[in-house]
């Protein structure tokens, strides 16, 4: 039963109609378009009058879509009484359930909610997915239905493989293409193929990005829905993780500084006999994987292994972190170039960190933005080291280093809900991380692009109270 008899009427009647529901339509007055509309239809009744109690005895739902507040709370109050579920148009609290958006492609079907409370946004969703969702799409997925049951028997374990290449690949390309005949018979070649010598699975190095699941790329987010397992590190936050296939399996193979729970070699290991297992892996690491992540080594490890492996990159936590600041790590008028650098260094035999291993006169000359990775631990002797490089160290020129007053700013879990940023100078370093209460993950940035950074209020202050001491 759908009661009112204008355009909210009519939205609704052609989605229950669309689901072949028999419809009673109830008011007073109802539009001319909405009876022209359904005229021809089997399915709907209109009935020229005021609601009451009795419309609603034999009614599997109620939507009731007038616009009088007073009407819909009288026509909710009966439909209730006569123990109906009921939809109240733009009134989510009374409804009992709500109508998503739907996209309906034959086998496909998509439907969005906001839980009645967005619906002009859950329409928007719609024809965004919608544009997504290529004309043939439903072609395609009768296509695949036909060939399921052969492909199972065939593949058996490595049924899922199969369609994860088949879906990408160029069978079904033709088939998008209209080209249903020539699919077929590619598909049955496929099938028929020897397949005693089992295909060897592949990985996937992939970019986490620095944590907002945002700044995942496309592919990323896409290889995340499709792995059958995913080695993950530290660094990847849960949000991204989130965005994996619910049943695929994750290992955790993190490190926790100076605390290696797996070590390398463990991991090209599992990486290699995953694979070999025909499964469809993922190794997820923080930012970017190429830089400071050791997937290079991981990649060799691979190749040497014969194993196929792609790599699939990542917003770094340098170029996430400045976005995060709003600072801009080249400036035409304050960098002419960007160093990535990394401040990890060893423990000695006594347990004190050694030195990071770097040309520090070199990184001082530049016009340049330092970005300085995994050097909280190390940002004293970093500071020191820049201000004044051991290669100038004489008398004749005692600052060819970096101005004490160079900015720096710190960015703790950038991009992630618990961002931490931070400003100050290179003379007053370890007291800026100190006050900010900086642990890490976090990166330095040096340079006079550093003064732009959007610190957090109360860090500010902190640099406030500097000056003045000083
Ligand atoms: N491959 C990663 C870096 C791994 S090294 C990348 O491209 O970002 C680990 C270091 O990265 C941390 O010690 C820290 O310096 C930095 N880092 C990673 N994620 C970070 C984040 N969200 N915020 C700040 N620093 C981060």
């Amino acid at each position: 039963v759908i009661t009112g008899g204008g355009d909210l009427a009519a939205r609704k009647a052609r989605l229950v109609v669309a689901a072949q529901a028999n419809v009673t339509i109830i008011a007073p007055e109802i539009d001319a378009a909405l009876i022209d509309e359904f005229a021809k239809s089997h399915l709907v009744n209109f009935i020229y009058r005021e609601v009451i109690l009795a419309d609603f005895h034999s009614a599997r739902l109620a939507i009731i879509a007038v616009e009088d507040e007073l009407l819909q709370k009288r026509h909710h109050a009966m439909a209730k009484k006569a123990g109906v579920l009921t939809n109240v148009v733009d009134a989510p609290a009374l409804c009992d359930f709500t109508t998503p958006s739907i996209i309906d492609r034959n086998d496909i079907v998509v439907a969005i909610s906001t839980n009645g409370k967005a619906p002009v946004l859950g329409r928007n969703l719609r024809e965004n997915i919608e544009r997504m969702l290529p004309e043939r799409m439903s072609q395609l997925v009768s296509f695949a239905g036909r060939f399921r049951p052969a492909i199972k028997s065939k593949f058996g374990h490595q049924t899922r493989s199969f369609w994860e290449g088949f879906f990408d690949g160029p069978i079904a390309n033709q088939v998008l293409a209209g080209d249903e005949r020539g699919a077929g018979e590619a598909m049955m070649k496929s099938v028929n193929r020897d397949t005693a010598k089992t295909e060897s699975g592949v990985v996937h190095i992939v970019g986490a990005g620095p944590g907002d699941p945002d700044l995942l790329t496309i592919r990323a987010h896409r290889l995340l829905q499709t792995a059958d397992v995913i080695l993950y590190d530290r660094l990847v936050g849960n949000k991204v993780l989130n965005l994996a296939r619910r049943d695929a399996e994750r290992l955790y193979v993190g490190k926790a500084k100076a605390n290696h729970s797996v070590p390398q070699e463990k991991i090209h290991e599992k990486l290699v006999e995953l694979a070999r297992e025909g499964k469809n892996v993922v190794r997820l690491k923080g930012g970017d994987p190429f830089i400071f992540g050791r997937g290079g080594e991981e990649l060799d490890a691979l190749r040497e292994a014969g194993i196929a492996a792609y790599i699939t990159p990542g917003i770094t936590a340098a170029t996430g972190c400045a976005a995060a600041a709003g600072m801009a790590l080249t400036h035409r008028d304050h960098a002419q170039a960007v160093t990535f650098v990394t401040g990890h260094a060893k423990p000695g035999p006594d347990g004190r960190l050694s030195e990071p291993d770097l040309d520090w006169h070199a990184l001082a000359k530049l016009k340049n933005t330092l970005v300085i990775y995994m050097g909280v631990s190390t940002a004293a002797i970093i500071a020191q080291r820049l201000m004044s490089p051991p290669s100038t160290q004489d008398h004749a020129t005692p600052n060819a280093g970096l101005a004490p007053d160079t900015p720096v700013a710190v960015i703790e879990n950038g991009t992630r809900d618990n961002q931490i940023i931070a400003r100050g100078t290179l003379a007053s370093l370890t007291d800026t991380l100190t006050n900010a209460g900086i642990k890490g993950p976090a990166i330095l940035v040096i340079g006079d692009v550093a003064a732009l950074a959007n610190a957090d209020s109360i860090h500010e202050l902190s640099i406030e109270q500097e000056r003045l001491s000083a």
